[in-house]
């Protein structure tokens, strides 16, 4: 009976934990280990469970498909004929959604980048868009780390700076 009740558990556990990734969310993942950054994926424990995250190190990865979290000017984003209204308010939706789980991410002083599917088809421009948005958060945290110990500013201060920084960079 107990070991029933294990098994039970064992496999709710697993089914918690067997959404499937998607071919941009593995690809994204792929290029993040070739450069060398280690993560976590579908955080639970942070809001809005981001897709790829890495809580000390203070960044968080959307990944989107571009039909549902509607990317605004792609191809991809098309809007079935049928049913129109329903579709238009159903991405309006998504989107709010989306800004929501970006925000209060941001509130907690993570760096937030939304990577879109059309973005991860060239795994060469992905690795350089990845590249670059790791590059200038680390040197952005580094300069915000040097005027911290200049100025002796209290680390909130700090989280701030990172959150200025990363509203313009999630910008699609
Ligand atoms: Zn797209």
């Amino acid at each position: 009976m107990v070991r029933l009740q294990t098994d039970a558990a064992t496999s709710r556990r697993m089914s918690n934990q067997a959404r499937l990734a998607t071919h941009p969310e593995l690809a994204v993942r792929s290029v993040l280990r070739e450069l060398g950054h280690s993560y976590r994926v579908n955080v639970l424990s942070m809001p809005g469970s981001p897709d790829v995250a890495n809580r000390s190190r203070g960044w968080a990865l959307f990944v989107h498909g571009c039909f549902w979290h509607h990317h605004r000017g792609c191809g991809r984003a098309t809007i079935p004929g049928r049913n129109r209204a329903f579709w238009l308010s159903k991405f309006k939706r998504n989107a709010r959604r989306d800004a929501e789980k970006i925000r209060s991410i941001q509130a907690l002083g993570y760096d937030v980048l939304v990577v879109w599917e059309c973005q991860t088809v060239s795994r060469e421009s992905l690795r350089t868009r990845l590249n670059a948005w790791f590059t200038a958060r680390e040197s952005s945290v580094a300069n915000l780390v040097g005027l911290q110990a200049s100025r002796n500013h209290a680390p909130q201060r700090l989280r701030n700076g990172m959150t200025g920084y990363e509203q313009g960079s999630t910008r699609a």
